[in-house]
């Protein structure tokens, strides 16, 4: 059961990671030699995809040997976790050449995360996810930062080890507040010039170093939406790996005053009463979109529209 009543897409590990063992080199090694062996594939941050009878993707599962000789190396193999069925990993696949055209023939297709996410297993879009963060972390991390000099997997891929200067580096983790301002029974939503037309959604914006949530908070609603946030409350959290942000959901109480995009950021924000709110996470007000269900911004304006003020 999971400890978490608003389990957002991209949360829902079932894998046990091992974090305490796979620093372990001889165990890790047991591991991904293990006969049990899966993996997941990525291609250039798009996962491979199997459709099941009932519409549902899921990420196809390639024989641990397979996704060995593919990955010829530590380098592009990730171990993910334990299942229940033994040890899954990820592999790393880039290159112009679609493999799925080529030794990847029949096992399934290539697909934009994104777009595959309405249809996608839970459990799948976990560990799809988190396989992409590491990987785009990795490619981008290939030299120490300290030194300059290459650096090398560890961990099954969730450290590396400069071995010039000894320093270790840890994949990166950016913390977003993304936040649903309220002022009694109105919500304000706001909208980027980028988006579909009608598009609204909940303010956003990273945290910065010597920030809490809260001040992040106050800050972004201030700079977006020129209002003060007099409390914060916390709703709940969601990984987003595009590429590797924890997206931490609040309630933010704002005081009275007159809401301004900045123009900059926001075209436009628009307050809403609770029932419009209601309407535009049913799909029902006029004119307006919601963000997709697959981002916290949806819930949060949901869980507002229709749960009162304890939300
Ligand atoms: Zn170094």
């Amino acid at each position: 059961m999971s400890a978490d009543p608003h389990q957002h897409t991209f949360a829902g590990n079932r894998l046990d990671r091992a974090g305490d063992r796979r620093d372990d080199p001889r165990w890790l090694a047991a591991q991904l030699a293990d006969p049990r062996a899966v993996s997941i594939a990525l291609w250039n941050g798009q996962p491979l995809l199997q459709e099941g009878e009932d519409g549902q993707l899921r990420a196809a599962r390639l024989d641990g040997g397979m996704a060995r000789e593919l990955a010829a190396g530590a380098e592009t193999l990730l171990f993910l976790g334990l299942s229940d069925e033994g040890p899954v990993l990820a592999i790393d696949l880039d290159g112009v050449a679609d493999p799925a055209e080529g030794t990847l023939q029949g096992l399934g297709r290539f697909t934009d995360l994104r777009a595959a996410l309405p249809a996608l297993d839970g459990g799948d879009a976990n560990m799809i996810g988190a396989a992409r963060s590491l990987f785009e972390w990795r490619r981008k991390h290939r030299f120490c930062s300290v030194c300059g000099h290459p650096s090398h997997t560890a961990e099954g891929g969730w450290r590396r080890v400069c071995p010039s200067c000894g320093a270790q580096h840890f994949p990166r983790v950016d913390p977003c507040v993304i936040m649903l301002p309220v002022r009694g029974e109105r919500c304000l939503l706001g909208r980027q010039a980028a988006w579909a037309p009608g598009r609204f959604s909940a303010l956003a914006g990273f945290v910065e170093p010597g920030e809490s949530v809260e001040e992040a908070c106050a800050r972004e609603v201030r700079e977006e939406a020129a209002l003060t946030v007099s409390a914060v409350r916390y709703h709940s959290s969601q990984p987003w790996p595009f590429p590797s942000n924890l997206m931490i959901g609040l309630i933010a109480e704002v005081e009275d005053g007159e809401a301004r995009p900045d123009l900059t950021e926001l075209e436009a924000v628009r307050w809403l009463t609770r029932s419009q709110a209601r309407d535009l996470a049913e799909g029902k007000l006029e004119g307006a979109l919601a963000p997709t269900r697959t981002a916290i911004a949806y819930h949060l304006i949901r869980d507002w529209a229709f749960g009162g003020d304890g939300v």
